[in-house]
């Protein structure tokens, strides 16, 4: 069926951080990628405070979030989402996988799975009784999954000898994010993902539980990611600082810049909604092509709390 403009559905995008600490340079560059994908596409975006795994939320994190984001002219359509208050539909989802013998349960422990990449299926013939609190996989099958991803083309995966049976729900009861983002992106209607690169790897398997919740995917578009001096991904775990909230002007107008879209220089230290309209007006994705992640800027020079992290120069 080929679609008009007035019968396609609307473009409903979503920004959807964990609220593991407030926002660094990398998040905040994702998140306006998306925005600007969504606006461009007269589209909703949507904010999901990503909070099931609570061991690792940290606490005033999700208002941080909230606030960076307005102070950077980011403002989401309607209410956040946050996952803490839809247990009751992941639940009903993994139900629905168990009825349909999509489950099993693995009691295998971290000791007995070292130096396996992929589950080797230990459990899945089995038949341990499934408890609250034991370890759920889902069957996967010898099948290669293919999508087609914006921006890095044809991203083709065998489940089977790729990925294995993944866990849907940990031994300590919170549902994995694999199984959550899909319910989630299903629940708000996300009909477009735009996200980082270092989550790729997920997708076929979100893709697989589409396919056996009969549920349409979303578009995907897999953006480079911002890394420190030693290649690795800005992130809490690598202790990248918060964005500065003080100079909005000056870190949107560099995130464009690392965005590839080569804003005007008279639009430097101009108020943030001009900047955004200019970025939404002019942003093609395409320029992001040339990079898989990008050195953190020394424009921004990100000192974390060794204070030894050393930066890369911006790129010309
Ligand atoms: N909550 C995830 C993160 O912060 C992102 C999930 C997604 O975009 O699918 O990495």
């Amino acid at each position: 069926m080929i679609l008009s403009a007035a019968t396609a559905p609307r473009y409903i995008g979503r920004f959807a951080p964990s609220p593991t600490g407030p926002l660094h340079l990398g998040s905040l560059y994702t998140a306006l990628a998306s925005f600007l994908d969504a606006r461009q596409h007269q589209g909703l975006w949507l904010l999901r405070i990503d909070d099931l795994d609570k061991p690792r939320n940290a606490p005033g994190a999700a208002d941080a979030i909230q606030h960076c984001l307005e102070r950077f002219g980011l403002h989401w359509d309607g209410t956040v989402f946050f996952e803490s208050r839809h247990r009751r539909d992941y639940h009903a989802h993994l139900h629905q996988l168990l009825q349909h013998q999509q489950l099993y349960a693995c009691r295998c422990s971290r000791k007995q799975l070292e130096g396996h990449a992929v589950y080797p299926g230990f459990c899945r013939k089995q038949n341990w009784q499934i408890t609250a609190d034991t370890t759920l996989r889902v069957k996967t099958c010898e099948q290669t999954l293919s999508f087609h991803d914006r921006l890095q083309g044809l991203i083709e995966n065998h489940l089977g000898s790729e990925h294995g049976d993944f866990i849907v729900r940990r031994r300590d009861r919170i549902i994995a994010y694999q199984l959550a983002v899909v319910v989630n992106d299903h629940l708000q209607a996300v009909n477009h993902v735009v996200r980082g690169i270092d989550l790729l790897p997920s997708t076929i398997k979100q893709l697989y539980l589409y396919q056996q919740l009969n549920y349409p995917p979303p578009i995907y578009m897999h953006v480079p990611v911002i890394v420190d001096a030693t290649g690795a991904k800005l992130s809490k775990q690598t202790l990248a600082a918060p964005v500065d909230t003080q100079k909005p002007e000056t870190t949107v107008f560099t995130l464009l810049q690392l965005l590839g879209q080569n804003p005007a220089p008279d639009l430097r230290g101009a108020p943030v909604a001009e900047q955004l309209a200019w970025g939404v007006a002019h942003w093609h994705p395409d320029a992001l092509l040339d990079h898989k992640t990008l050195p953190t800027p020394a424009a921004l020079a990100v000192t974390n709390d060794r204070g030894n992290l050393s930066t890369t120069a911006l790129p010309r």
